[in-house]
């Protein structure tokens, strides 16, 4: 099957980016929120991303116009979805209301359309068990910024046919990114990877071992690192990187325990870059 058309439900951080990326890479594209305030901010981010690539001489005015014009926003879920061939779905990190929306998609999409899931650490498997086409249900884990990150992670569950993994393989490779394929398990590489490593830079800042700062010069500098990872956290949301942890700890034991002054800075609305304060305070988020 060749896709044209992929629908994007939440255009929260990754939704918007996702969204960029598949208009910029010549796909139509139904942006879907419930919120119409975030589908607006949504607009607003791509078009100052698109602006600053023609400023740094990386896109021309050209391929900025025919993107802008690929996107079209949407609150109502069924209307955007029932003549996409792909949907990726980017929600926030939640079992629960990821099947709603896959299970919402089941009914409405044609029978074609694969549904895929953004998300940083669960499994494919269960959330497309509720559909009836968990052989066309796949993980795309994608990375914050994703104009700028290389990589998609694919994540396929026991169900997930050939067919639907080498249709995600193009149009990943369409929207210019490298994958990995995985074997679902909880965290894929990347996340089980990066929560172990921030969740002990938390713990090492609450015992008081050093600042933030020298702990994240420390892991850029003497381990090559290219962001320390209370940095990283603080990118990605604390509240998301919370999220991936209660998960991993849960499916993978103890080692993963969120660290309570993450767990602290959370309740305290420190959300890290998007709420302009987390690890480190933001002037202009
Ligand atoms: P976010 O909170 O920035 O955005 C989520 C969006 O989903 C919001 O705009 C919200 O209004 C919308 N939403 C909520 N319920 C909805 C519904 N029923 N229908 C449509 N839209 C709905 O979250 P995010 O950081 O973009 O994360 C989204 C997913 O991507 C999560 O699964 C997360 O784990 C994963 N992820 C995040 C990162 C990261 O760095 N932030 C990286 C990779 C993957």
């Amino acid at each position: 099957m060749e896709v044209h058309k992929i629908a994007v439900i939440g255009a929260g951080t990754m939704g918007r980016g996702i969204a960029q990326v598949s208009a910029m890479a010549g796909f139509q594209v139904n942006i879907v929120d419930v919120d119409d305030t975030r589908l607006k901010q949504a607009d607003k981010k791509i078009k100052e991303n698109l602006q600053k690539g023609v400023d740094l001489g990386k896109i021309d005015t050209g391929l900025m116009e025919t993107s802008l014009q690929r996107l079209s926003a949407f609150t109502d879920l069924p209307l955007a979805v029932q003549d996409v061939d792909l949907v990726i779905e980017s929600v926030p990190e939640d079992l629960l209301l990821k099947q709603s929306i896959f299970r919402k998609c089941d009914e409405v999409c044609p029978t074609r359309t694969i549904l895929a899931t953004n998300t940083s650490t669960m499994s494919p498997g269960e959330i497309g068990s509720i559909t009836k086409r968990p052989h066309q249900v796949i993980a795309m884990h994608f990375f914050n910024p994703v104009h700028l990150m290389k990589l998609v992670e694919v994540i396929r569950s026991l169900d997930t046919a050939d067919e639907t993994l080498a249709v995600v393989l193009e149009v990943s490779a369409k929207m210019g990114k490298e994958t990995v394929v995985v074997n679902e398990s909880p965290g894929f590489i990347t996340s089980r990877i990066s929560a172990l490593v921030g969740n002990e830079a938390f713990y090492m800042l609450m015992e008081g071992v050093a600042s933030a700062a020298d702990i994240d010069r420390a892991i850029k500098l003497g381990l090559n690192y290219p962001m320390g990872p209370l940095e990283l956290a603080d990118l990605v949301g604390l509240d998301v990187r919370l999220r991936n942890l209660q998960y991993l700890h849960q499916t993978l034991g103890e080692k993963f325990r969120p660290c309570p002054l993450l767990i602290k800075y959370v309740q305290a609305g420190r959300l890290g870059r998007k709420s302009g304060r987390g690890v480190y305070e933001y002037r202009n988020a």
